[in-house]
Order: structure tokens, then sequence, then C-alpha cells
């Protein structure tokens, strides 16, 4: 079974997708950190995340740049939404995901273009949304933590910038697929989220 789940920055579609996998036993594939390890990769590799060139060179960054904590950081995001754009870096990354989604049992995989371009035959398709004002106040209370100065109308307008760059490139823009069932996160608690995704995906598949 594939469940494809995709959505914009901070709509919570990866605590939903780490949920989802622990429930139905599946293994499960952030696919953003691998456009944030490209991002980085290209940066360190002194290159300009806007030059196609140097960031399809990055697509083959070494497997342990997965765990460093810099990926998870605001700017390795704008980083990966700005090499994201190049279609060479997106057919670099492709074969990796699919052979992910496609390995024996099934898998969970999220991001942008699950539904629509790396599994359209997915068992179960979740577009997670949220206002853009309610996943800034998400960021913006996560980053407090770490830092008492993050600022709540910056971190909007970094949440706007990114949605507009994945929705308008041409090469694999983020949209939901027209089978994919919307879940919009903006009023609901993590766990009322999580049980609506479940739900959602019992539904389509018939599995427990
Ligand atoms: O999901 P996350 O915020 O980690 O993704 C970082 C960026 O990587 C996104 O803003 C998007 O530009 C890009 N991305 C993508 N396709 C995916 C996953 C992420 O273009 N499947």
């Amino acid at each position: 079974m594939i469940i494809a789940v995709d959505g914009p920055a901070a709509s919570g579609k990866g605590t939903i997708s780490r949920a989802l996998a622990q429930h139905f036993g599946l293994p499960w594939l952030d696919t953003g950190l691998l456009y944030r390890a490209v991002g980085v990769a290209t940066v360190r590799g002194g290159g300009d995340p806007d030059d196609e060139a140097a960031a399809l060179a990055a697509c083959d960054f070494d497997e342990a740049l997965l765990d460093d904590a810099e990926l998870r950081s605001e700017q390795a995001g704008e980083w990966a939404s700005r090499v994201s754009v190049h279609p060479a870096v997106r057919e670099a990354l492709v074969v990796r995901q699919q052979r992910f989604a496609n390995q024996p049992g099934g898998a969970v995989l999220d991001g942008r273009d699950i539904g629509t371009v790396i599994a359209p035959d997915a068992d179960a398709k979740l577009f997670v949304t949220a206002s853009a004002e309610s996943r800034a106040a998400r960021r913006h209370a996560d980053e407090v933590a770490l830092d008492p100065d993050a600022d709540y109308a910056e971190i909007l307008a970094d949440i706007e910038e990114r949605d507009r760059r994945d929705a308008s490139r041409s090469a694999a823009p983020m949209r939901q697929a027209d089978d994919a069932d919307l879940l919009d996160t903006t009023d609901l608690t993590i766990s009322a989220a999580v049980q609506r995704a479940i739900a959602l995906v019992e539904a389509r598949t018939g599995r427990r």
C-alpha cells in the first residue's frame, strides 16, 4: 500500500505522515529532506542554488548529510525550494523516491508532488493544508523556543514566498492531485488531524 501525502510547508504533513507510517506499519520517506540535502550540498560546495548545473552536481550528496541538523533549518528550506525548481534536479531524485515507494509492502512518502508525479497510482492520497497564518504561527512557536527574537511577520512572509515558488514552478508544481483527499488542519489539534488522516486512508483502502 502506497500512501502519498502532499502539502505546503508547516501544514502538519510530516507529523501526519510519521503517524500514518506507524499506524499502518509502513516505512516513511520525507522527500523534502532530499531537496534540503541538495540545497545544503550546493551551497557548501560553493554553488548557487539558482544555478541548475551546480544544483544537479550536488544531487549525489553524501548519504551522511541526511542526518545533518542543518537540513532542518529555515535557511535549508529556502535553498531546497530554490534547487527544486530545476527540472534536472527533480529528475535526478525521481528514481530514488519511486524505488522507495515501490518496495514490497509499500510506503508512506510526503512532499509536494508525490500524488501527482512520484506515485500517481498511490492507494491513498492526502493533500494536507492550513491557512498561511496558522502555519506561520506554528513555526513561530517552534522557533521562539530557540530564538526569543524570532519574528512572526518574517516567518509568514517566508512561508508565503515558499508557497508561491512551489506552486508556480513549471516542473512538478505543488498541487492537489484530482483523486486526493483534502485535509485542512487550520482548526485541528495534532491528534485530531492524525485521526482524520487515518480515517481518510482507511476509507480509501479498506485497510485498518
Ligand atoms: O517539505 P520541506 O519543507 O522539507 O521541503 C523543502 C522544499 O523542498 C519545499 O519548499 C519544496 O520546494 C521542495 N520539495 C519539492 N518536492 C518534494 C518535497 C520538497 O519540491 N517532493
